[in-house]
């Protein structure tokens, strides 16, 4: 029925704007839910039962039905991976939130992202107050999600096309990094761009099976410390490196 409903008003708009929006954002409350759901059945691996409410608050406004392809829109706030074309996909909203949330960012804190894709995580990201830098190495999704992003507002990221592995040395160090493509090892060139009490996540593993989620923090002795999250599944980190 939500479903029928959201096609309709994504393709003939007979509902008024207003109208339309209270919709998405009762789609929205309700995907906050599911995720809450989930956390609290990961709160094993998770170590926690509920997410900072700045991360719930942030997914509960930013409008994913804006960064998936059209035939999408009605699916847009299922608790669901999505295509978004190239054969990539824009991740899980509980993938999303719990990636952010251990990030444990602070307001304008400088945030680098590998893997663009839709722009959707770079936006959750800039709504709870970071600074962003994304990189992209499809240059249509990079361009796409560029274009999104600044007919949204955000003006808090910038995204640049390449190789992620690398990292952006020119705006580094970063206060936390995030990768959103499976690596078969963590990037050296990240973890040198990554500033002491910052941290990093990344899904670690083969791109044939699942992977394990790592969080990675360096203290202020520059140690790396890392802590393996949870089993997870992301499209590989391509390129050259
Ligand atoms: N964060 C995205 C989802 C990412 S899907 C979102 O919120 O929608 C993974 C993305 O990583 C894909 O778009 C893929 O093209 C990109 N990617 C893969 N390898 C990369 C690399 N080496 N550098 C930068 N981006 C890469």
């Amino acid at each position: 029925m939500l479903g029928a409903l959201l096609s309709l008003v994504a393709s003939s708009y007979l509902l008024d704007p207003a109208q339309a929006s209270d919709l998405f954002r009762d789609s929205r409350q309700q995907m906050i839910r599911l995720i809450e759901a989930d956390v609290r059945d990961t709160s094993h691996y998770l170590k926690r039962s509920s997410l900072d409410t700045r991360v719930l608050d942030a997914m509960a406004r930013v409008p994913r039905h804006e960064f998936v392809p059209p035939e999408m829109v009605d699916r847009a706030y299922q608790n669901r991976p999505l295509p978004i074309g190239h054969g990539q996909t824009i991740s899980q909203p509980y993938i999303v939130a719990i990636m952010t949330d251990l990030l444990d960012t602070e307001p304008d804190q400088r945030i680098l992202e590998i893997g663009t894709g839709s722009g959707y995580q770079a936006a959750i990201l800039a709504e709870i107050g970071t600074r962003v830098w994304s990189i992209e190495i499809i240059p249509a999704l990079g361009k796409q999600a560029q274009t999104r992003l600044q007919r949204l507002g955000y003006d808090r990221v910038e995204v640049r096309l390449g190789d992620g592995y690398y990292g952006w040395p020119e705006n580094a160090p970063f206060d936390a990094i995030i990768v959103t493509a499976a690596a078969s090892h963590i990037p050296p060139p990240l973890l040198q761009q990554l500033k002491p009490g910052g941290r990093m996540i990344i899904p670690v593993g083969s791109r044939f099976s699942t992977q394990q989620l790592v969080l990675i923090t360096r203290n202020e002795n520059d140690e790396f410390i890392t802590r393996q999250v949870l089993p997870v599944r992301f499209v590989p980190l391509t390129g050259e490196h």
